[in-house]
């Protein structure tokens, strides 16, 4: 929360710097144009031209010629004419040879040459180029506000000591026991210096995005009421050569001034992902990385900074990273379980307006696998969508349509199809839900609709699993059969199949090719990891490795979708009535799905 807050502020405050370059150039450009205009206007009075002034000349009418040198305007005076004039010459050397002429002819003109005015041509030069150079200011601005300069955030002393605190932080109880040692450290450091204890320098926080790395990050600095600096490992290496280093050396120097403290590295995985290749990206992060050991190594225990890091991706860094003195502590923050959920969620329940019969806990049974981010977006999701139903408060069903519109998309009932993709659509969502029924380790359906949502034309949901560990082979082969039980349908009833089946094939393969190259669920390629290995390591296992990979990968698919389409050859009564049902209402829930079924 307090992030996005801080977000905003930068956002806000960039904003109006460029509102106010933005303002400062119009009036500019509006100057410059008007001071254009008036000299224009004032040279059409002011000058003569060249014939004329050869015409005046003739006549005798010209009093006084003056000329600087090196330039071919000069300044004319006419008889009876009050004011001077200026004309532009084609020549210097000529027009004096005439003047010189119309003197000796007996014409009084006096002749006036004046040295080269450096200073004369000063303000000229510069208001041509402020513009320029004051656009050249802003951006010089803009670029350190983005950060070139200063970056380590700390808040301003209202703010810099986060209010976050660990009861802020749903669930994750064995986490919060394991960091309230870093709070203890960074409270009473002599605490532990005294008996000789060395002070953990880092913690590195394993989780995939949106489980809570941050808020509990802040959670520490706030328990403990100390500074707490942040960074994003994807911000050092943005823009500039060079500048990743100079960024963590002064990021370190502001954590000294204000230690204790805690630095907080987000992403880390961007710069301390593993050295390996030598392009240039690569030299860059191994800079701002070598910097970052440094910084590490040198702080002594009785400067009390805390660095703390965070990624998703812990398979990709370097194990310097990892050396004693460094990150030697590694917490892996997971995606809640069933009571972190419902903990979560009365969190984000606190200041939202929910109706007295909504059952939270039953959201957290449907909920999964979603982390506290997401679950935070679906009671705000619900909230604006019990707005637009007007309803007295947050209602079960507002919230049930938010977990919907967060995972599968907004409903278009707006958005016409035709009869024949009903159909397909209708034979596709069957196909999947029929398929699925009859798989024992695939969970119930919870509804099935062939009403388009976000890019899908229909979907087939299904009631959340209980949390789980592990999966197994075989549930892993029943899901490659649900996914493709769509695909098998249309192929059994059209005898044609369409592009409606693309997210389900990429979700199949993926899931088939984990089972292959990751779990080692392969009989013939056995229990050996192949995931992400260059093609060097691949070799060991064979220069044709990559084809019997491919091979059993497809093997898993084919037999997949060979048994979806027994199953709907089996149940071909069921699937055409669902399918029909479908046509005729749209929308099946998990009570009217089980009818079918005699349930
Ligand atoms: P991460 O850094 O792991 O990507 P964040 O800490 O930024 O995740 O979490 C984003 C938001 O999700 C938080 O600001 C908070 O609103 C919510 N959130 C995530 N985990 C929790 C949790 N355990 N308890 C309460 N809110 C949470
Ligand atoms: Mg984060
Ligand atoms: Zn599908």
């Amino acid at each position: 929360m307090n992030k996005k807050k801080e977000n905003k502020k930068k956002n806000k405050k960039l904003g109006w710097l460029w509102m106010i370059s933005l303002i400062l150039f119009v009036i500019l450009l509006a100057g410059m144009v008007l001071l254009y205009r008036n000299s224009k206007e004032k040279e059409e009075e002011k000058t003569l031209a060249y014939t004329d002034l050869i015409k005046e000349m003739s006549f005798g009418n010209i009093e006084k010629v003056e000329m600087t040198v090196g330039s071919t305007t000069i300044k004319v005076k006419q008889k009876n004419v009050e004011e001077e004039k200026t004309a532009i010459i084609p020549n210097t050397e000529s027009f004096v040879g005439l003047v010189q002429e119309k003197v000796a002819e007996g014409n009084e003109i006096e002749l006036v040459q004046k040295p080269k005015n450096i200073l004369a041509q000063i303000p000229s030069f510069i208001i041509s180029f402020l513009p320029t150079l004051i656009m050249l200011a802003l951006f010089i601005m803009i670029f350190k506000m983005q950060g070139l300069g200063e970056k380590g955030k700390v808040y301003d002393d209202t703010e810099r000591k986060t209010k976050i605190k660990f009861e802020d932080v749903a669930g994750l109880d064995e986490e919060k026991a394991e960091l309230v040692e870093i709070v203890e450290f960074l409270k009473r450091p002599e605490k532990f210096t005294k008996m000789g204890a060395k002070i953990p320098k880092g913690v590195l926080l394993y989780g995939k995005p949106g489980t809570g790395k941050t808020l509990i990050a802040k959670a520490i600095a706030g328990e403990a009421g100390v500074p707490f600096i942040s960074m994003s490992g994807s911000e050092f290496i943005e823009m500039f050569a060079g500048l990743g280093a100079s960024r963590v050396r002064k990021l370190f120097e502001k954590a000294r001034k204000l230690s204790p403290c805690i630095v907080f590295i987000d992403e880390i995985d961007a710069i301390g992902s593993r050295r390996t290749s030598n392009s240039g990206a690569e030299t860059e992060n191994n800079q701002t990385l070598n910097q970052l050991l440094v910084e590490m190594d040198g702080f002594s225990s009785e400067e009390t900074i805390i660095v703390l890091a965070a990624t998703n991706r812990p398979e990709m860094l370097d194990k310097a990273l990892l050396r004693p003195g460094r990150f030697d502590r590694q917490i892996t923050i997971p995606a809640p379980d069933l009571k972190g959920r419902l903990a979560i969620l009365k969190i984000h329940a606190q200041d939202k307006r929910i109706a007295e019969t909504v059952n939270l806990e039953r959201i957290a049974e449907d909920t999964a696998g979603f982390t506290g981010a997401e679950l935070a977006n679906i009671l705000n999701e619900a909230a604006i969508i019990a707005t637009k139903n007007e309803h007295e408060g947050i209602e079960e069903e507002d919230i049930e349509e938010a977990v919907k519109k967060v995972t599968v998309g907004i409903e278009k009932r707006t958005r016409v199809y035709s009869d024949k993709d009903k159909k397909l659509t209708a034979y596709h969502e069957a196909g999947h839900a029929v398929v699925s029924r009859y798989l024992p380790t695939q969970t119930n359906v919870k509804e099935v609709s062939i009403i388009p949502r976000g890019v899908a034309g229909g979907y087939t949901m299904y009631k959340s699993d209980e949390d789980k560990y592990y999966i197994s082979k075989t549930e892993m082969q029943e899901k490659l059969i649900a996914l493709l039980g769509g695909r098998a349908a249309e192929k059994l009833v059209l005898d044609d199949i369409s592009t409606g089946a693309s997210n389900d094939i990429e979700v199949a393969t993926k899931i088939a090719r984990d089972m292959v190259t990751k779990y080692g669920m392969s009989d013939t390629l056995g229990p050996i990891d192949f995931q992400g290995k260059e093609p060097y390591e691949m070799q060991l296992f064979g220069e044709d490795i990559g084809d019997k990979i491919g091979q059993e990968v497809k093997t898993l698919i084919d037999t997949a979708y060979n048994d979806a389409q027994i199953l709907l050859k089996q149940h071909r009564d069921k699937l055409d009535e669902i399918a029909v049902a479908l046509l005729e209402k749209e929308k099946i829930n998990e009570e009217d799905f089980k009818r079918f079924f005699n349930e």
